[in-house]
């Protein structure tokens, strides 16, 4: 089972790999938004892995390491991707409320939690060139493969594959949420920021589980 002990594990992952791709992530931004997405995702995500470095593991349950996670990444980051995270770690954590470890079952509905929990606050619908263009499809294929009875690295690796393919998918789309959205037709032709740092973070977790 997944312990607190083993979300930092996690934090750590998604903070190393965010910022092995933060200059990337600003050049994506940088074609059509501000250009801050690199260094706003590093930002939130290293403070989120001090914060459940923080936490006593042998105390805290895997809600609190969540909660710690979004209470962090909301103050380290004033772009949009601040609430929408922070929002997508107190929903996992909400999912797995009064856990002292995670199954593999409740681990990928944690994953789904953070998915739904991007979209209600950004309410962006897929095919709007956001990071919902991957986060949707990668938890859809979680849970899918959870209720076929796939193991939890067979989830994941399906989870990343089409978070890939969602992400790819924002190239030809125009934005209809965020900055981008004022740009109309010029956007197109190139991948959506968000979407993209969203795959990183989605392989992050294929990273983690194996
Ligand atoms: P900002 O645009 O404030 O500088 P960031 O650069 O950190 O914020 O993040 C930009 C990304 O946020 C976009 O590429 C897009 O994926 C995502 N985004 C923006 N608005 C929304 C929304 N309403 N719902 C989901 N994702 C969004
Ligand atoms: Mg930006
Ligand atoms: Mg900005």
């Amino acid at each position: 089972a997944i312990t607190s002990k083993d979300l930092q594990r996690l934090f750590d992952l998604i903070a190393e790999d965010i910022a092995a791709h933060r200059d990337h992530l600003c050049e994506l931004d940088g074609a059509i938004g501000d250009g801050d997405h690199g260094l706003a995702m590093d930002a939130g995500c290293e403070a989120a892995a001090k914060a459940v470095a923080a936490l006593d593991p042998g105390q805290a349950a895997p809600t609190a390491a969540f909660n710690a996670a979004a209470k962090a990444f909301l103050n380290a980051v004033g772009a949009s991707s601040g609430p929408l995270y922070a929002t997508a770690f107190m929903r996992a954590g909400a999912a797995v409320k009064d856990r002292p470890d995670l199954g593999d079952e409740e681990f990928v509905r944690a994953f789904a939690a953070m998915a739904a929990g991007i979209q209600e606050r950004g309410k962006a619908e897929p095919g709007q060139k956001t990071m919902v263009d991957a986060w949707k499809p990668a938890a859809d294929a979680a849970l899918d493969a959870l209720a076929s009875g796939a193991s939890l690295q067979q989830c994941f690796g399906l989870a990343e594959q089409a978070a890939l393919q969602g992400c790819e998918a924002t190239r030809d789309m125009t934005a209809a949420k965020g900055r981008a959205s004022r740009l109309g037709d010029r956007v197109i032709g190139h991948i959506d920021p968000g979407a993209a740092s969203a795959a990183i973070i989605i392989a992050s977790f294929t990273r983690f589980i194996h």
